[in-house]
């Protein structure tokens, strides 16, 4: 079920996956912001408080892990869920994932059911509730 008030924060550097989230995001009625690097994430995370956040795993400079250890340390933030979103599918990604911070775990390229599920599942649910899916 769609929760239309609710932000979600992109962290994307590649500009092509990132009008697709905008596509499904925006289209379900979500809100939503996007930052193109680790730094800018961060930024925007603490500026603005959103409800969910996809990480792109593979950024420059600051990796979306470093990023998503950065938010999990800050109690202020920490209870923000962090979907990891990676291009590297390999056996035990998804455990590397969770252990250091990420709530769930998506992989490119993006299934749009896949996506929409996830995103649902996180919103729907408070985290402490919400399992690790996939
Ligand atoms: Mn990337």
């Amino acid at each position: 079920m769609n929760t239309p008030d609710k932000v979600v924060l992109v962290v994307e550097d590649n500009a092509i996956s990132m009008r697709l989230y905008q596509a499904l995001l925006e289209g379900h009625g979500y809100t939503m912001l996007q930052a193109t690097n680790g730094m800018e994430g961060l930024r925007m995370a603490r500026e603005h408080r959103p409800d969910l956040i996809l990480m792109d795993m593979q950024l420059p400079k600051i990796s979306g892990l470093e990023v998503t250890k950065q938010l999990k340390e800050d109690e202020t933030l920490k209870s923000i869920p962090v979907i990891a979103v990676t291009a590297f599918a390999m056996v035990g990604d998804e455990k590397k994932y969770l252990e250091n911070g990420c709530d769930g775990y998506i992989s490119k390229p993006i299934s749009i059911t896949d996506l929409l599920q996830t995103v649902e599942h996180f919103l729907d649910q408070p985290l402490a509730q919400a399992s690790a899916i996939r």
